[in-house]
């Protein structure tokens, strides 16, 4: 029986995870039902509880190379344009949390762990869209739609938001918060004078929000519109269309509106996350990434923790799971103290997340409340971001990499 750990699905989250068990001497291959391995071409945060994994990973100055090490993250009111609290993400930010904060396209981060796999010869396997898992006592299976399977010791099911590998373990659904997302991602030379960033800049308003940041050294500027459908909550299928989004950031202040033709309007993303879910490892498949914990993207943290999820699991295999070895008393030791790792973590995230997202969206006396509260706190104060982007369980392992 072979010792191959098979992943399913090559999102950030599988090949993270591919590229982690490679460099720990795992033989790993990744199963990807798209014809390539692509991701839209739009933007990404990554805290440095995820960048100090892709410095571990060797990963980290391509993707600082490609991206931006934006100054501060700047929270101002949608409605009237005031400047509410910044947190600074320079060298004092950098030194607390042993990493940076950056800004990347997310085609060049798949793009860099796709050539480090390659790198280290993990097999990566297009066209092949996994329908089932079969556990034995010796192995797994992973059978794809077109006929082909594939032998290995355990499977990570990557497989995203609506994964049907979780279906071992769950017959949840998607929650659907009622909230889309528009998002652009243009040329600079198209952003026109509310394009020039050097920080990451959030306006929140009344059941909406707009993020903005550069991308590529500044060469593009990217835009991410959310809000609440009015339509959705009248229950109409057709909801979060472009006459909405006009219509919910006709009240926001001039900088916002004139930054809304920049938005694509031809693609719309509805928001959805699931409740966290108590296990993850169904014989010899674990859950990993949107597939185990999809979050609401307030906390700019889905891809952060899937990083996590990949170093977590990596670690777990090189303690419990001899290499070589493919025993069934070994796979589960090592998915289950992999699990039992990062399920109260990633729990908390995707709760604090929807809480996030409600101070962000809240109108009347809440918001003069929140604004108060905001414009009170010192930019150089980290200590509500210390147990996000502080080091976790997996500190000791990330210097011992270093
Ligand atoms: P996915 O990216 O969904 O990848 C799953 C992969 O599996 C895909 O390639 C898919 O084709 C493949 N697949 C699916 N089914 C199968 C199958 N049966 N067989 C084989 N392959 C399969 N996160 C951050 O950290 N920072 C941010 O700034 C941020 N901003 C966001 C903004 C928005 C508007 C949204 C919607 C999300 C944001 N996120 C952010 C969240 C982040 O994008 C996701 O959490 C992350 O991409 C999840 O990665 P994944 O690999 O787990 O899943």
């Amino acid at each position: 029986m072979t010792d191959e750990i098979l992943i399913a699905g090559g999102g950030i989250g599988g090949l993270a995870t591919a590229l982690a068990c490679a460099r720990a001497g795992r033989r790993v291959r990744v199963l990807e039902r798209s014809e390539e391995f692509a991701e839209i071409g739009a933007g990404l945060q990554l805290a440095p509880n995820a960048t100090r994994i892709l410095d571990r990973l060797g990963v980290l100055g391509r993707v600082v190379e490609a991206g931006v090490l934006p100054e501060r993250l700047v929270f101002n009111d949608a409605l009237t344009g005031d400047r509410l609290t910044h947190l600074d993400l320079g060298e004092r930010f950098r030194q607390r949390y042993g990493g940076p904060y950056v800004v990347v396209h997310r085609s060049d981060l798949l793009d860099i762990l796709v050539a480090a796999c390659r790198e280290h010869g993990v097999p990566l396997d297009n066209d092949r869209h996994v329908t089932g898992v079969t556990s034995r006592p010796d192995g797994v299976t992973v059978s794809c739609a077109d006929g082909t399977g594939y032998h290995g010791a355990l499977v990570v099911a990557a497989d995203g938001l609506r994964s049907g590998l979780r279906g071992l373990l769950s017959d949840d659904e998607p929650v659907c918060s009622g909230y889309v997302a528009y998002r652009g991602a243009v040329p600079i030379e198209e952003a026109g004078a509310h394009g020039a960033l050097t920080d990451v800049v959030v306006w929140l308003g009344p059941g909406l929000h707009l993020v903005q940041y550069p991308l590529r050294g500044g060469r593009m500027y990217n835009q991410v519109a959310v809000f609440h459908s009015r339509r959705f909550a009248e229950g109409h299928a057709d909801w979060g269309l472009p006459g909405e989004l006009d219509e919910a950031f006709s009240v926001t202040c001039d900088r916002v509106r004139a930054a809304v033709p920049a938005l694509w309007r031809d693609r719309r993303w509805p928001m959805s996350d699931r409740e966290p879910i108590g296990d993850w490892v169904a014989g010899r498949t674990a859950l990993l990434g949107d597939a185990a914990h999809p979050m609401l993207q307030y906390l700019a943290q889905g891809a952060c923790q899937a990083i996590e999820d990949a170093a977590a699991l990596a670690d777990a295999v090189d303690r419990h799971l001899p290499a070589g070895y493919s025993g069934a008393g070994d796979v589960d030791k090592a998915l289950r103290a992999y699990a039992a790792e990062r399920i109260p973590r990633t729990a908390r995230v995707q709760r604090t997340a929807r809480v996030w997202g409600d101070i962000w969206h809240v109108d009347g006396l809440a918001r003069d409340l929140r604004n108060a509260l905001f414009s009170r706190r010192d930019a150089g104060d980290f200590s509500d971001t210390d147990w996000l982007y502080g080091p976790g369980p997996t500190a000791s392992k990330e210097t011992a990499h270093a």
